[in-house]
This record gives structure tokens, C-alpha cells and sequence, in this order.
């Protein structure tokens, strides 16, 4: 069984992130979605909430499951006896910054290779930054995150 692990921030989720996840899991037979976290560094959402984000989110792809983990992404990979890291790429700017990464993670344990999977052009835009910075001038961020996470912050920074 091919395990993929899928690392990433993801503060908050977004539907580009859930269209890799998707094609993802339709490749391998099982894809570990893992928020990668730094105790010293407070992100924009806990951590706890954006487990429970991401568990709403993707209730309905069963090959995946949700985790969380801090230090290097290879020895968490080793840890869950994954030998394949999915990625997504938007632009080539992803591209560069992702290879690097990469090959960094292969020069400290070459079992490990990285997956890229093109995001689809609807969501090639979507980024966790763009979401955060929409929120924090008040804006709509409906069509870019599940609906879960749009619930969720909507609620919590509209009151709606
Ligand atoms: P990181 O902090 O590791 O960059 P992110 O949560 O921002 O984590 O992203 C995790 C992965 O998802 C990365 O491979 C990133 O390129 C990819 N990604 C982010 N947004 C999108 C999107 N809109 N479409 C496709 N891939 C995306």
C-alpha cells in the first residue's frame, strides 16, 4: 500500500488545497493530510481548529485521514511509513520554492519523493494567505475556502 503524505500549513484549508487532496487520493490508497507546526510560532488558527477544519472538510474522501506533526516532514514520513510527499503547484513561482524543498527532503532520505500535482485553473489563485488577508480587511471569503471553514469564519470574525 503506497502512503502519501500531504504536509502543509493549511491556515486555513482552502479548495486548492482540497482539489490536490482529492486527485491525490485517487492515485494513492491512502493520503495523510499533516499540519506541519512550530510550538514558538502562533499561526492564524490553533492548531486544534485547523484539524477540525480539515476533518469537516474532507468527510467525504475516504481513503484520507488528518494529522498533525512538528519537526521534519521526513522523519514524520518515516514515522508513518510514507514514501511519497504530495505538493501542489500553482505557478512557477510554487515551482522553484517547492523544488529546493524537495530535494532537500531527498538529500536527507532519498527512500522520500515528492508528487506534484497541477492545481486546477479555478484555484490557482486560492492561497491561505490571500484568505487571511481578505478576513483581516473584511471581505468575502466564501468562494474560496469548504464550506466548512467559511461556517467557521464567518461566524467567528462576522458574527454571521
Ligand atoms: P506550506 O506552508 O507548506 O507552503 P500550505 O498550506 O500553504 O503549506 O500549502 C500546502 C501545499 O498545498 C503546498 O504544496 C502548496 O503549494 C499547495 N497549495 C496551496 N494552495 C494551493 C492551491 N490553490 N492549489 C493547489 N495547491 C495549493
Amino acid at each position: 500500500m503506497t502512503i502519501a503524505i500531504y504536509p502543509g500549513s493549511f491556515d486555513p484549508i482552502t479548495k486548492g488545497h482540497i482539489d490536490i487532496l482529492k486527485s491525490g487520493a485517487e492515485i494513492f490508497e491512502k493520503v495523510i493530510i499533516a499540519v506541519s507546526y512550530n510550538i514558538n510560532k502562533q499561526g492564524f488558527l490553533p492548531i486544534e481548529t485547523r484539524l477540525d477544519l480539515i476533518k469537516k472538510s474532507v468527510i467525504d474522501i475516504p481513503n484520507v485521514e488528518v494529522d498533525s506533526f512538528e519537526g521534519l516532514t521526513i522523519e514524520y514520513a518515516k514515522k508513518k511509513n510514507a514514501k511519497v510527499l504530495l505538493r501542489g503547484l500553482r505557478t512557477s513561482f510554487d515551482f522553484e520554492y517547492e523544488m529546493q524543498l524537495s530535494q532537500t527532503n531527498q538529500a536527507l532520505y532519498n527512500e522520500i519523493k515528492t508528487v506534484f500535482l497541477i492545481t486546477k485553473p479555478e484555484y490557482n489563485f486560492i492561497s491561505s494567505s490571500s484568505v487571511r488577508e481578505i478576513i483581516f480587511n473584511k471581505g468575502k471569503i466564501d468562494e474560496f475556502v469548504p464550506q466548512a471553514v467559511a461556517k467557521y469564519l464567518n461566524s467567528k470574525y462576522y458574527g454571521i
